[in-house]
């Protein structure tokens, strides 16, 4: 024991033993009630029956056959299956392992794409302060949080971002969603004439942002002025739904409900409900015709992309989830979550916003309600509320304000879609004793 390099060095981790329902167990019999599906991983909880027997009916057939030799069975199935209830215009699946891959083949598809029209120049990317993407170099470079990007600055490929959505910092007091909306979206056609729109390949965003903002929304008309802008100049639109897809936000994909098809979707974690790790791009019927009636190869690969374990996984995980209505009851259970975190925590003195969709729910906090300034970042204020949360058996997925003070630390929640009554009380108490060091 002892020669696993941990994310961090200067903590001992317990050993998960057990996972059953929302729950986890450690190697003590403790038991943590999973209020963030790790990082919005496990969407059906940790010991779904139907996906572990898909699992290992699968290993009696066929673990693993090369993509450059064989497709399979469950990535055929699990491709028709997402196309049937993709976004309008999204026609063919390539699977990959992760979020982060998704997204790298997503910005190299892009390029492709214009390079198979014949047109060379296009290879500038677009993308958001406040974001996150991955941490491969590729993703880690369209997003746009400082911290996680500045020791690897020089390694970075140059790529523009421009101010997020970001309602409760950057909507004007009296100033209509709508008019914030447009406004908002209206900095992706200022950068893009910067730019020069012939040499932008692509505007990449999340519909509701996760990790570095908090569970925040797109403003009403926001997605679909940026679908009209991305049209206008030639540039594709793709989003990164590795966090906020897969019936996270009360739709299977999330740009639902802002009725917006994008060119290309990244899905991932969700996907595979970490029964096994697959991630997924999505791309439109034009763009799979244009490499189908170019070069005939899209220049990309890994080793265990559409691995047939991993596909049969994802593929029990959506019919489970469509065959369960699981999507209504996040809907249902987000309204409860929300107004149970409303009462608790809607006037208390540190929580500025509490917003979200779906199962994916956020506090923001900060020092004064009033002026919205967020703590000081050296009080680490959210790993010490995810540290006494733990503590007390409940896992919350904290991340720290950023760096330039565009934002407070926050908690997001982003339980399983089977949560019940019972869950969203432990889920409330817990951490309202958590946020007693505020006080
Ligand atoms: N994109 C978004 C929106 C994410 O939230 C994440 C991970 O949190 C990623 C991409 C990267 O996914 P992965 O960690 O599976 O590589």
């Amino acid at each position: 024991m002892g020669h696993v390099f941990p994310r961090h060095t200067k903590s001992k981790l317990p050993t998960a033993v057990a996972g059953d329902g929302c729950y986890i167990f450690d190697q003590n019999g403790k038991r943590y009630l999973d209020a963030c599906c790790g990082a919005a991983v496990s969407c059906l909880g940790h010991s779904d029956q139907i996906v572990q027997e898909a699992i290992k009916s699968q290993t009696d057939k066929l673990s693993f056959a090369h993509s450059g030799f064989f497709t399979s069975e469950p990535a055929e199935a699990l491709a028709d299956l997402l196309i049937a209830n993709a976004p309008e215009g999204i026609d063919r699946v390539y699977f990959v392992s992760g979020g982060s891959e998704a997204v790298e083949a997503a910005l190299k598809l892009a390029r492709q794409y214009h390079l198979e029209r014949g047109d060379d120049q296009r290879s500038h990317v677009i993308a958001r302060w406040q974001s996150y993407h991955g941490n491969t170099i590729g993703a880690l470079s369209a997003g746009g949080n400082k911290w996680r990007r500045e020791p690897f600055m020089p390694m970075l490929v140059p790529m523009s971002h421009i101010d997020p959505c970001y309602p409760y910092r950057d909507q004007y007091e009296g100033e209509s969603d709508e008019a914030y909306g447009l406004r908002a979206a209206n900095r992706l056609e200022a950068e893009i004439l910067k730019i020069g729109a012939e040499s932008v390949s692509a505007f990449i965003c999340e519909p509701v942002v996760g990790a570095t903002m908090g569970a925040v929304a797109a403003a009403p008309g926001y997605l679909k002025r940026i679908r009209e802008i991305c049209d206008q100049y030639g540039v594709l639109l793709i989003l990164d739904e590795v966090m906020c897809g897969m019936g996270r936000t009360g739709t299977l994909f999330a740009c639902e409900h802002d009725e917006v098809a994008p060119d290309i979707v990244c899905i991932a974690k969700g996907l595979g409900a970490g029964y096994q790790p697959i991630g997924a791009m999505l791309c439109s019927k034009g763009i799979y015709s244009a490499i189908e009636n170019g070069s005939g190869f899209f220049q990309h690969g890994h080793t265990y992309q559409a691995h047939p374990m991993a596909c049969a996984a994802g593929l029990a995980v959506l019919t489970s989830m469509l065959e369960r209505d699981l999507i209504t009851n996040v809907r249902h259970r987000s309204e409860q979550l929300m107004n149970a975190l409303t009462d608790t925590f809607g006037q208390h003195p540190h929580v500025g916003d509490i917003r979200g969709r779906g199962l994916f729910i956020a506090l923001e906090l900060v020092k004064d309600r009033d002026t919205k300034e967020p703590f000081d970042p050296a009080l680490v204020i959210h790993a010490r509320i995810k540290k006494a949360a733990f503590e007390l058996g409940l896992m919350c997925y904290p991340m720290p304000g950023t760096i330039d003070g565009k934002n407070g630390d926050h908690i997001l929640l982003a339980p399983p879609f089977i949560i019940e009554d019972q869950h969203i009380d432990e889920i409330v108490d817990k951490l309202s004793q958590s946020f007693s060091m505020l006080d």
